[in-house]
């Protein structure tokens, strides 16, 4: 099979001055890791390692430069998929890690579990040897500022409306060349959620799910009206039926339907295709093209 990859960093009304950086971030996950799934690395790899470049990248709403939660901690929460076992790797709600999607992925080969929370999922990463870092080198000044606008600010929702308020969760998906698929994403969740608040992004079957039988997705938007639908699984079990571009859009017609939720979805099926859809007035994403070449867009 020829190796696929796309990622994305979130679905919102992306202003302006900040397109550029986004551009640049999902262009760089993607130019760096394709041409290593081109000749050795596994889906699985490809995944965590362009996830990792974009929670080391502080434009996005994932590791460093994450939301403030109610009472001014970073809690993050990320999930892997391998799409060959269906074997996942979550954590939800944990502290002071760069990487929680290399977390997730520790505990899915290390543990007898799929998901770990908080400072037990922190306590799990350390022993693996994963380092703790200070709250501070999670925090931006960006978020920072952003947060004492809206902490005390009683009309505030996360919820809605959804926009223009930014969602720069991250996520990818891949192929690799024994066609297997996998899927990743990760996330410091919404500005000002309660503490302990965890939304979709490490939910099976809600901000991510692979499956060589049918594809692999991961999802970004509001985490609450995603999981109702179980957004990537939905996307799935579309893709048994209608191909790539089609089940995306469906999926989010129907969270936009049932639920009137908002949000993104990025998708590679079975057979190598990519398909996209979002909701949102815009969604920023990039992927490898026929040629192997990085193409990054933001989508109106
Ligand atoms: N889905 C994420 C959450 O609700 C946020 C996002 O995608 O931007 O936690």
């Amino acid at each position: 099979m020829k190796p696929k990859l796309i990622a994305h960093g979130g679905a919102w009304s992306i202003p302006e001055k900040f397109e550029k950086a986004h551009l640049r971030g999902l262009r760089r996950a993607v130019s760096e890791i394709y041409p290593q799934l081109l000749t050795s690395i596994s889906a699985l790899d490809a995944v965590e390692a362009a996830v990792k470049i974009l929670e080391k990248d502080p434009t996005f709403d994932a590791g460093k430069g994450s939301f403030l939660n109610l009472n001014g901690e970073i809690e993050l929460d990320a999930m892997i998929m391998d799409g060959s076992t269906l074997n996942f790797g979550s954590v939800v709600a944990v502290p002071n890690i760069l990487h929680p999607v290399a977390l997730s992925r520790l505990i899915m080969e290390n543990t007898e579990h799929c998901l770990l929370a908080g400072t037990g999922a922190l306590h799990f990463g350390k022993q693996m040897g994963m380092e703790e870092v200070d709250p501070h080198e999670l925090l931006t000044s960006r978020e920072l500022k952003f947060y004492e606008k809206i902490k005390n600010d009683p009309d505030f929702k996360t919820k809605s409306p959804f926009e223009p308020h930014p969602k720069g969760t991250v996520g990818a998906v891949a192929m690799d060349q024994n066609g297997n698929l996998a899927a990743a994403t990760s996330t410091g969740g919404t500005p000002r959620k309660l503490p302990g608040r965890v939304g979709d992004s490490p939910i099976i079957g809600a901000g991510a799910y692979a499956d060589n039988e049918t594809g692999a997705c991961s999802a970004t938007g509001w985490g609450e009206s995603i999981m109702r639908v179980l957004l990537c699984k939905t996307s799935s079990d579309l893709l048994k039926e209608y191909p790539a571009e089609t089940a995306a859009k469906m999926s989010v017609q129907i969270l936009e339907k049932r639920v009137n939720g908002w949000g993104g979805i990025i998708l590679i099926d079975k057979q190598g295709h990519y398909g996209f859809a979002h909701n949102t007035s815009k969604m920023a994403f990039a992927y490898a093209d026929e040629e192997g070449k990085a193409i990054a867009r933001i989508k109106i």
